[in-house]
């Protein structure tokens, strides 16, 4: 079975580089540091790599502060393991590393997986890749210490929503209620994820909604973000993380859409559904592509020529569903 393969791997190799997707998540950041601290303390060397931008709010996790953000091109690593990463376009400079290494890995939860590993496990069913961390390190008779269960209840809890997405199973629960019983301060966690803003943050946000558009019957809500408004608001990009919220949140909408601008020439895009529309089928006309409910894609454009780009992909879709 792979997962048992991937066990061996892990005990028979000595170093380890685990990267994951540009603009990582919580998933991203939770289940590579939930590696990382189980790796480290049997006793193997290991780096963690998240290209540029790391989002200050995860800084709570144990290891965050090893975590490295420069890769130096020629570095040699005997295991890769890439961990949520659906595509290499994601990986951005870090692919170099699949070059680098004697075996490479794939673990991921996106059904549209498309990495070439050397071993590649894609379980579409799992809520988080971090629920695959705690199932593989498990059946390969790791324990699961407290800084692990924080890093892997965080993957978790991030990418269910707070366990309100219908990626939650009653497997995601029992594997939460093992995490909960190493003593982690759950609570508190949960605080700091969905409770705790930055005063940059709560001014951003309040630049951007009136940007609030709504399109095709109010069934469409649209937020933009500007360069301009991140300096007059002193904040950076991470701090927008869960602005397309506000868009998708609103009772008559079924897809809320979230524009950030990157610069004159191209947009970030976030797309989040509620019912019936996939969503990463539309991102996926632009590259992108993600999950049912939720996905992204970077698009060529200002600002206002990706808002028409995305809605007119949207109309299609609609269209089809009527
Ligand atoms: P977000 O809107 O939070 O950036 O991304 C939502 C979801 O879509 C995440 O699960 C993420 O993995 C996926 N996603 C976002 N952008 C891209 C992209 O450019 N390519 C692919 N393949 N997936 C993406
Ligand atoms: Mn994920």
């Amino acid at each position: 079975m792979i997962l048992n393969k991937i066990g061996q791997v892990l005990k028979s190799y000595d170093d380890f580089a685990i990267v994951s997707h540009v603009s990582p998540d919580g998933d991203s950041i939770g289940s590579m540091l939930g590696l990382y601290n189980t790796l480290i303390e049997s006793g193997k060397k290991v780096d963690v790599f998240v290209e540029k931008n790391l989002p200050e709010k995860y800084s709570f996790l144990p290891g965050y502060k090893n975590i490295k953000t420069e890769c130096n091109k020629q570095s040699r690593y005997s295991c890769l393991i890439i961990l949520d990463c659906a595509d290499i376009l994601r990986l951005g400079e870090l692919k170099d590393l699949i070059n680098n290494c004697d075996i490479s890995i794939n673990i991921d939860h996106h059904i549209s997986n498309s990495l070439n590993c050397n071993i590649n496990y894609v379980d579409s069913n799992a809520s988080s890749t971090g629920e695959i961390i705690y199932q593989i390190l498990k059946l390969n008779g790791y324990n699961i210490n407290y800084d692990t269960a924080m890093c892997l209840y965080t993957s978790i809890l991030t990418d269910t929503g707070g366990f309100k997405y219908t990626n939650t199973t009653s497997i995601t629960f029992s594997i939460v209620g093992d995490l909960i019983n190493t003593g982690i301060k759950f609570s508190d966690i949960y605080s700091k994820i969905y409770d705790e803003r930055t005063m940059y943050q709560i001014k951003l946000l309040g630049k951007v909604l009136p940007t609030l558009e709504v399109h095709f019957n109010n069934k469409v809500a649209l937020l933009t973000l500007s360069n301009e408004m991140l300096k007059e608001c002193n904040a950076n990009e991470n701090d927008a993380e869960d602005f397309v919220n506000y868009a998708r949140n609103i009772d008559t909408v079924e897809v809320g859409i979230f524009i950030k601008q990157i610069d004159d020439l191209k947009c970030r895009v976030s797309l989040r559904s509620k019912n019936y529309i996939d969503v990463s089928q539309i991102a996926s006309k632009f590259n992108g592509g993600g999950h049912i409910k939720a996905a992204g894609c970077t698009i060529e454009g200002n600002i206002n020529e990706v808002k028409n780009k995305v809605l007119n992909a949207i109309k299609e879709s609609l269209e089809v569903i009527k």
